[in-house]
């Protein structure tokens, strides 16, 4: 399985941008051509959640990141990004106070056994505000720093009950509904904020990023989901799932993905 997981690092490694001999724009942080901070909100929008992201080392490597989206739309104070495997108290004492701050509502999003729907959060205006905890990197990443770290895998957690196929067509998901990060986001903070329009605004950017990339000889990318159950995955699988395959089983590809 993690084998097969890995995989999407292998997709993700892959830089599809032009050469940045003409400069990277300072707020994005993308080749000026490629720029897409005129698909960003103007003046970032206020929420009263706070996001924390939990990026995976080896994610910054990559060369398409969609949490900066984020970071440019809301304000600089609701956004604290944490770059490690491992967090602790010592190192970032501020994140542990706000985790445990009783006057805010701690939420994890991921799909873990005890995960209940976005939507069994109550967003009534007089409901505490939350602090959003996103894992950020590929699925095999996500699951260890949950792994590794206690005090995340204590919060309350809760998953997407997106129906959607994402609109980051330009890295292979896993599955036909998982989504970017990004996206991930937008859903959260639509229905806690009470704002759906959050969503587009988040995904204007993404998707002037896949067009650009489509328009320029980018291919744009299946689920795995989708490439195993028609056979055109061209990987090695790993043994469950081949075996699910071999007695023909109506497997639930997505469950040996995620
Ligand atoms: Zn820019």
């Amino acid at each position: 399985m993690e084998q097969l997981e890995e995989t999407l690092g292998d997709f993700a490694a892959i830089c599809p941008d032009p050469p940045t001999k003409r400069g990277v724009c300072p707020r994005c942080e993308r080749p000026n051509p490629v720029c897409y901070c005129g698909e960003i909100v103007a003046e970032p929008f206020s929420i009263r959640s706070h996001v924390f992201m939990l990026q995976h080392p080896n994610e910054v490597k990559r060369c398409l990141r969609t949490t900066k989206i984020i970071e440019l739309s809301i304000p600089t104070e609701n956004y604290h990004l944490y770059r490690c495997k491992r967090i602790s108290e010592r190192k970032f004492p501020t994140l542990f106070s706000m985790l445990e701050d009783n006057s805010r509502e701690s939420v994890l999003v991921f799909p873990s056994n005890k995960a209940e729907p976005l939507h069994s959060l109550p967003n009534d205006l007089d409901s505490k505000p939350y602090n959003i905890v996103m894992l950020d990197g590929t699925w095999s990443q996500a699951k260890v720093l949950y792994n590794s770290n206690p005090v995340i895998r204590s919060l309350r957690c809760i998953q997407l009950e997106n129906s959607e196929r994402s609109r980051y067509v330009i890295r292979t998901q896993p599955t036909e509904t998982c989504l970017s990060t990004v996206e991930a986001v937008g859903l959260v903070l639509s229905h806690v904020e009470r704002k759906p329009e959050i969503m587009d605004w988040f995904t204007r950017p993404l998707k002037a990023i896949c067009d650009f990339q489509l328009d320029n000889g980018a291919v744009e990318h299946q689920s795995k989901e989708y490439l195993i159950t028609n056979g055109l995955y061209q990987k090695p699988l790993n043994k469950k799932i081949q075996k699910s395959l071999d007695l023909k089983l109506k497997l639930d590809i997505k469950d040996l993905l995620c």
